[in-house]
Formats: structure tokens, C-alpha cells, sequence
């Protein structure tokens, strides 16, 4: 087991000296319709991290569980920082981690409003060769969504239900799927003629959701997660057989 936050610094620098890999779970406090926990997105990125590290060699860092969610201030208990404020905030661990010898970095991410500003975080942490990568889960299993998720929507709908029946049962609300459903949309955004026009989630949600609870299932969230934790082992082992010359930032053609 190697979780840092269990690890006293002693412990912690053997697993510095003979790793060179940490997975850094990052989520949101945020809505997510009436039915399920503002939590739901650490939890899920923190879940498949947790799965992950019992089956790899891997540092596991301390969950991040605030992140990009302005966007969904109108419902109460939403928490936020600012897409900048994140940026840094991870490049400041990469610097952090790299100051202990670990300069590979996976963000097991679970909340898409975080996307834009982790992949800058990448991006710029890779001059200082330093290697991050994003992995949000869902972008991850795109062919089991399809085949196992049969509503539209991706906000507190059938896959995110689904995949809370089984890593928090005690925070899902299932006499709630109805009205979530029936006050909220079929799909994520508002757009005329393709211009957004729903700056915010309540532009397009009464309720917070954006898709169909009443289709989540234990067993689809089961095999959601089992694929997610699959492919993130699989991205491991890819990682770990790709040097760090490869990673670095290629020279200008000539
Ligand atoms: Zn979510």
C-alpha cells in the first residue's frame, strides 16, 4: 500500500526512492441533481485511483476535491476555484513531487470543467520535465458507455448514477430519479444554431441534471468502473515502458 497520507515521511521516502509514478485523483463539490452528493466527482476519481494503486506500483497522492464549478453556483453547497487557480495549483504539486524524485504524474480526473485547465497544467509542467497526463475516466471507456449507457445526458444522469449505486449507495436518493429527471434536460448545454447560449447549468437544468437517472443500474456502474480502473492499468503500463527522452519536448524540425 502506498497512500502518502497514511505514510509517515520516513515511510515516505523509501517510496519516493523506488517510485517514479504518482496518481493524483481530482474531482469537484458541486451538484449533481437532487438524488446524488455534491461529492460525487472526487469520489469517482478517488474510487478508480484507490482500485488502481492495489494493482500497480504507484504512489497515491491525497484527493483534490474542489475544482472548476462555477458554472453550477446556483445550487447550494457548490464550491469552486477559478480554472487559473487550478493550474497552478497543479503545477505547484508537480514541482512538489519533483523535488522528491517523482517526475511522472497521472491526474485521475472526474469532473470535465476541470479539463481545460489540467490540460494547460500538463502542458506547462512538461518544461520542466515533468510528465503529467489527465485521465478522466469517462473519455477513457468511450466503447463501454456506448454499450452498456442507453440515455443521453452526462451531469447526474444514468452513468453517473450508476456508477454511485456502487461506490456510495448510502448518498444516492432514488426517490428523487423522477423529479431530477423530469425537471432537468436531456443533454448537457443550450445551443442555437451551435452558439452556446447556457452559461450557466441552470440556463438549461431546473433540477441540475442533464440526463436520466431512472435508467442507472448497480450492475452498469459496476462495469463503468471495472473498464475505467482496466484502462487506466493499461495506461500505466504504457507509461511505464516509454523513457523520459521520449516524453520530453521534441526539438524544432529542421
Ligand atoms: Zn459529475
Amino acid at each position: 500500500m502506498a497512500l502518502l497520507s497514511k505514510l509517515t515521511w520516513f515511510d515516505a521516502r523509501k517510496q519516493f526512492n523506488s517510485k517514479n509514478l504518482a496518481l493524483l485523483p481530482i474531482g469537484s463539490t458541486e451538484q449533481h441533481g437532487p438524488h446524488l452528493p455534491l461529492g460525487t466527482d472526487w469520489l469517482t476519481a478517488e474510487w478508480i485511483a484507490k482500485k488502481t494503486e492495489e494493482k500497480t506500483d504507484i504512489l497515491l497522492l491525497p484527493t483534490i476535491s474542489i475544482g472548476v464549478s462555477e458554472h453550477h453556483r446556483h445550487f447550494w453547497g457548490t464550491l469552486w476555484v477559478s480554472p487559473s487557480t487550478l493550474k497552478n495549483y497543479i503545477i505547484d504539486v508537480g514541482k512538489a513531487l519533483k523535488s522528491h524524485g517523482i517526475s511522472r504524474l497521472i491526474i485521475v480526473n472526474g469532473h470535465g470543467g476541470n479539463n481545460p485547465a489540467l490540460d494547460e497544467a500538463c502542458r506547462e509542467l512538461r518544461l520542466y520535465d515533468i510528465f503529467a497526463f489527465t485521465y478522466s475516466w469517462w473519455l477513457a471507456i468511450p466503447d463501454v458507455l456506448q454499450k452498456t449507457i442507453v440515455t443521453t445526458g452526462s451531469h447526474a444522469g444514468e452513468s453517473e448514477t450508476s456508477v454511485m449505486l456502487n461506490i456510495c449507495p448510502e448518498g444516492v436518493v432514488a426517490e428523487r430519479f423522477e423529479e431530477g429527471f423530469k425537471k432537468g434536460a436531456p443533454e448537457w448545454g443550450l445551443k442555437i444554431q451551435g452558439v452556446t447560449v447556457g452559461y450557466d447549468t441552470i440556463d438549461f437544468t431546473q433540477s441540475g441534471v442533464a440526463g436520466n437517472p431512472t435508467a442507472a443500474s448497480r450492475e452498469k456502474g459496476e462495469i463503468i468502473l471495472n473498464a475505467s480502473v482496466e484502462r487506466l492499468v493499461e495506461f500505466i503500463s504504457w507509461l511505464k515502458s516509454v523513457s523520459d527522452e521520449s516524453l520530453k519536448i521534441k526539438e524544432h524540425l529542421p
